[in-house]
Order: structure tokens, then C-alpha cells, then sequence
């Protein structure tokens, strides 16, 4: 399954719309100096610049307080110009996470992982929901991958991707079973899927006997090892599966495609052409 290509569609479908809607403003804020975030930060910013939407890249210190952190928090909500808020996870541990997410406007929650967004999501009326489950979930619509019936198992269960892409799959009337670190045994369930989608960041958890013959695999690892980026499946898997993802070149580029998209509808809620609820 090629992530590039049909995130290079994406991105341009997000230029035109952009055009279209007249510009949009995203803004990041980056606390501390973690090599990998910093990556990541700017990859995002190179991506919105591409697709014409104005980017603002804040980056404070280590030191920087909550008070403070959550203060600038508050002035790009108060600001016109910014349709999307982006704070950089993890922020160093004195800052309480769950406080500043909560403190972004949702309507701005370009990752969507604000209480109000991820309700939506539980409650099966999607707002903004995180990129990366977006990304997968379009993934398997380009592919045509049956999803109505299928037995999915998610293996990775956290707020960004895990337990998202959990809810979006169940929507579309998969049975979910979700896996993680205490599942008693993981190949039992992952032998069971028709869509199995892993994010676990653990190289080669999924060998290639846990895999079903014909599933659809989904490798949302990236792992940084000595023999460059790899995933969570053994790529071996490709062999057996009908179609997998490859890493790189799957999930990753989908995720950066999909956040820009959020943007756009950031802005499609914020000028009403799509009812946000009341919080
Ligand atoms: P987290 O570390 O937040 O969550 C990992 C999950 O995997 C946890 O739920 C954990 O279980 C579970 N897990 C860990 N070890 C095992 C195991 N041995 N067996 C079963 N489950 C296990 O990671 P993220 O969800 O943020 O990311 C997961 C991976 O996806 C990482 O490699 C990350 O880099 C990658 N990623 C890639 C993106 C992309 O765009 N390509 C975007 C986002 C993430 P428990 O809850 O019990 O601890």
C-alpha cells in the first residue's frame, strides 16, 4: 500500500482547497530541544508551506513553566490568524499534559486529541480526530479493503493512535479487538484479523507466523534502529498478506497529509461551513 502516493494526492487536494478558502494559519508549539520532536516539527512546517498554509513554529525552552506554556496556549486561541494549534508531544515532565491539551480550543485541535474532540469520536460523530487513524483509515478506502463485517485488531492502545483508529474502524462496522502490552497472547488475536493495524513502536513484534494469509496489514511503527527505520512487522509479512504498508513510505507520509487536511476542516468549523458542537 503506497502511502507517498496517496499522500501526495492529499496534499495537493489540500492546496487547492486552501487556495480556495484563502489562506489558513497553523502554529506549532515546541517545548525543549528532543532531536526526534524537532524532526518531526519540521517536517510539519515544510508540509504546510507546500500546501500555502502559514506556518508558525514557536519553540521555548526546557524551563519554560506550565503557567507559561499554558499562557501561549492562550494567545493562539485568542489569535484570528492561527486555525490550528499544535503542541508537540511528549513536553518535558513537569508540564502537565493532559491540562495544556485541555487548555487549546478544540475548534484549533489540529491533532485531536482534546476531551471534546476524542468524545466526539467515542461517541461515533467525529470532529477533528488524530492524524495518523485518519491517514490509516484512508489508506484502506483507497485500497478498497472490506472493513464492514472484518474482524480488525489494533495492537497499541494510545490516545493518538491506538484507541482512535479502534473507534474509526468500529464505525465502519469492523469487530475491534484491541491488543496491548498485557494481552495474554498476542498472536491468538492477531492471527484472528482481516485488518491488523500495529502500533506498538516495538521492531518485529509481529513476526510473520502471527500474520493471517490475505489480511490486511497496517505497520504503524517507526523505530529508529542501527539499521535505519523499521517498523513493527516483519516485513517478511508482505509475503502472506494481501496488502501491508511498507516502512517508510506507508503510514508516515500519510500522517503529515491528514494533518494538513485537519487544518482545512479546522477552518471549515471555524467559518461555519461545518457545525463544531458546543462544548
Ligand atoms: P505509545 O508508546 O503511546 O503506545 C504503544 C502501545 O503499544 C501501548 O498501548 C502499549 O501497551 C502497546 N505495546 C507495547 N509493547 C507491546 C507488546 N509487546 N505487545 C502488545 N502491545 C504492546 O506509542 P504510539 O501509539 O504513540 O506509537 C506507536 C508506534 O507508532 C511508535 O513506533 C511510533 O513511533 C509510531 N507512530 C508512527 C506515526 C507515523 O506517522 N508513522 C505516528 C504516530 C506514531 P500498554 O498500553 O499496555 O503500555
Amino acid at each position: 500500500m503506497d502511502g507517498r502516493a496517496l499522500a501526495e494526492r492529499i496534499r495537493g487536494d489540500v492546496a487547492a482547497e486552501v487556495a480556495q478558502l484563502g489562506g489558513l494559519g497553523l502554529a506549532t508549539l515546541l517545548v525543549g530541544d528532543d532531536p526526534a520532536s524537532a524532526t518531526y516539527i519540521r517536517l510539519k512546517h515544510e508540509a504546510a508551506d507546500e500546501v500555502g498554509i502559514a506556518s508558525r513554529d514557536i519553540r521555548l525552552p526546557t524551563e519554560t513553566s506550565e503557567a507559561e506554556l499554558l499562557e501561549r496556549v492562550a494567545e493562539l486561541n485568542a489569535d484570528d490568524a492561527v486555525y490550528g494549534i499544535l503542541v508537540q508531544l511528549p513536553v518535558p515532565a513537569h508540564i502537565d499534559e493532559a491540562r495544556v491539551l485541555r487548555a487549546i480550543d478544540p475548534m484549533k485541535d489540529v491533532d485531536g486529541i482534546h476531551p471534546l474532540n476524542a468524545g466526539q469520536l467515542y461517541l461515533g460523530r467525529p470532529t477533528l480526530v488524530p492524524a495518523t487513524p485518519v491517514g490509516i483509515l484512508a489508506l484502506l478506502d483507497e485500497y478498497a479493503i472490506p472493513l464492514e463485517g472484518a474482524r480488525a485488531v489494533v495492537v497499541g492502545r494510545s490516545d493518538i493512535v491506538g484507541k482512535p483508529v479502534a473507534h474509526l474502524l468500529l464505525q465502519r462496522n469492523a469487530t475491534v479487538t484491541i491488543c496491548h502490552s498485557r494481552t495474554a497472547d498476542l498472536a491468538r488475536e492477531t492471527l484472528n484479523a482481516d485488518v491488523l493495524v500495529v502500533a506498538a513502536g516495538r521492531p518485529a513484534l509481529v513476526t510473520v507466523d502471527m500474520v493471517k494469509p490475505r489480511a490486511t496489514v497496517i505497520d504503524v511503527g517507526s523505530n529508529r534502529t542501527d539499521a535505519g527505520l523499521v517498523g513493527d512487522v516483519d516485513p517478511g509479512a508482505m509475503e502472506i498478506a494481501a496488502f501491508m504498508t511498507p516502512v517508510p513510505g506507508g503510514v508516515g507520509p500519510m500522517t503529515v497529509a491528514c494533518l494538513l487536511q485537519n487544518a482545512v476542516r479546522a477552518a471549515r468549523f471555524r467559518r461555519g461551513a461545518l457545525a463544531f458542537p458546543a462544548a
